[in-house]
């Protein structure tokens, strides 16, 4: 199988990384929304949160953490997005999860989170809340 993010994990394809350990890789996307836009991956193949090795979540939202850091005290940003694209009908175009890391700055023309998606349930919460864990619902 041919996948663009192994393939840069695997230094086959370069790629302006920014951070590394046994688990994981950071690297700038190369069409960014903003300085020090960064790409964060785990080294190992899976398409979303749902098919990672458990134990490997963990690492790579400390590796999230670590390149925050680093960002924040090279470019000095005012704030942080996080971003996770998962399947088609979220806009995901490299099927190889990855958590987008936007730094963000003043008049940067962004939004929050929250403007994404206009889907009001129809159902009341604790109905939502019910299905998808009886047990606390
Ligand atoms: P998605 O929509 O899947 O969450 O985002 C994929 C991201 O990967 C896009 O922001 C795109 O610019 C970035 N990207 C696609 N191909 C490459 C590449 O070859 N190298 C790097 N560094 N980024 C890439
Ligand atoms: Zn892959």
């Amino acid at each position: 199988m041919s996948c663009l993010f192994c393939s840069i994990a695997e230094k086959r394809v370069p790629a302006s990384v920014v951070y590394e350990d046994e688990d994981t890789l950071a690297f700038l996307d190369v069409n960014p929304m903003a300085p020090g836009h960064t790409l964060i991956i785990p080294k190992s193949h899976a398409e979303t949160i749902l098919d990672l090795e458990e134990d490997k979540l963990g690492l790579l939202i400390e590796a999230v953490a670590s390149v925050e850091k680093l960002i924040f005290e090279s470019l000095k940003p005012s704030g942080f997005t996080w971003g996770v694209n998962q399947g088609k009908i979220s806009g995901q175009e490299v099927p190889h999860l990855h958590i987008h890391l936007v730094p963000r700055f003043p008049g940067d023309g962004g939004s929050s989170f929250q403007g994404l998606v206009k889907n009001i349930p129809k159902e009341s919460i604790k109905e939502i809340a019910a299905k998808i864990n009886p047990k606390n619902g």
